[in-house]
């Protein structure tokens, strides 16, 4: 690879121009503000743009600014992101609205070192904030800008390799207009997910198709290297919806650590002084690799939480306001549809 990645201005130009006809009317696009430009980045991770856009608008009607984020207790931030999965990311950005608070003033940085000493904040992340909302030429790397370049630079790689990310990471620096960075780097990530798709690119309709590397020696199918794909493996769980005579539910709060952290479950055993447990059905749902098979169980209880300090009775109208666990909902839900236990307002409800 030449020091300057050959075609660099062509890819610029027709990219940009492309860019400016095509892209997607999306909310966080409507503004430059710092903190927008975060959320939207930190929910984007690993979620698809469908599924962020409402998240978003209602997350951000809730907390406004970085200082309406650090204040807001951390189950009223949970139960926003519910639904959006990988809740770290939640959390990560509360204690990064705190940081912000306690280390800027509130105000978020532009500094680089000063963006990545912030929880949740990477390379990727900071290069966003800071080219988008700050106008300062800094690459970004993902997945999507990974596989364009190497398509359009037929540059052989593996998002997977340390050693080849960092070369990519170098193309992409060598890339990134000096004039319009922001829009440069949604251009490439628009492309990306929009055109230069992993599975069937839509390389007739590409604006770039007529310099893509790729393209012209009909290795589209083989870059960028393909990751080897786990195999899903099956599980099986039990749940159950335990309510007591005024039609609370029993519930238990997992670790403030790991996973789903800190976030209400359904329990997995049934307590003494719990009725013979009715089969409501079964669902299926993934975590990760795991495909999981759910059996879901109603009883009545009349057990103690004494002695288990992570569970907690909930009332009925407190449930919809509370983070709980996508599994936890869906039993539930399974649970109201034949109408065991009616949760009230399901607003938050995942989907
Ligand atoms: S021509 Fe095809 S492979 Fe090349 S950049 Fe465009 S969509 Fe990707």
């Amino acid at each position: 690879m030449p020091t300057q990645p050959k075609h660099t201005a062509y890819l610029r130009r027709a990219l940009l121009r492309w860019y400016d006809a095509n892209k997607r009317d999306l909310p966080w696009r409507e503004t430059n503000d710092p903190y927008c430009v975060w959320v939207s980045e930190i929910m984007l991770q690993q979620t698809r743009v469908a599924a962020v856009i409402e998240h978003y608008k209602r997350f951000l009607s809730e907390f406004p600014d970085v200082r309406s984020l650090a204040e807001a207790p951390i189950d009223d931030v949970l139960a926003q992101w519910s639904g959006l999965g990988y809740y770290r990311r939640a959390r990560h950005l509360k204690a990064g609205a705190e940081a912000v608070m306690e280390r800027h003033g509130g105000v978020v940085p532009s500094d680089e070192s000063e963006l990545l000493a912030l929880p949740g904040i990477g390379a990727y992340t900071a290069g966003a904030i800071r080219s988008i909302a700050f106008g300062i030429p800094a690459p970004i790397l993902d997945g999507n800008v990974f596989r364009v370049v190497a398509r359009f630079f037929e540059v052989e790689g593996a998002w997977t390799s340390t050693k080849d990310k960092k070369q990519f990471w170098e193309i992409a620096g060598r890339l990134v207009s000096q004039q319009r960075p922001g829009d440069f780097n949604q251009a490439m990530m628009e492309w990306g997910a929009m055109i230069c798709t992993p599975v069937s690119p839509g390389c007739s309709g590409c604006p770039v198709r007529a310099k893509c590397g790729a393209l012209a020696s009909g290795r589209v199918g083989e870059l960028p290297t393909p990751r080897v794909k786990e195999k899903p493996i099956a599980a099986e769980r039990t749940l159950y919806v335990l309510s007591d005579k005024a039609g609370r539910l029993l519930m238990r709060r997992r670790p403030d650590s790991g996973r789903m952290a800190g976030m209400l479950d359904l329990l997995d055993e049934l307590p003494a002084r719990s009725s013979e447990p009715e089969s409501l059905g079964s669902f299926k749902h993934s975590i990760l690799n795991k495909r999981y098979e759910v059996t879901v169980y109603s009883s009545r209880t009349e057990a103690s939480t004494r002695g288990r300090k992570n569970w907690e009775w909930i009332a009925r109208e407190r449930i919809a306001a509370l983070p709980l666990t996508t599994m936890a909902k869906k039993g539930i839900r399974l649970a109201q549809s034949i109408s065991l236990f009616q949760a009230g307002d399901e607003a938050n409800e995942a989907h």
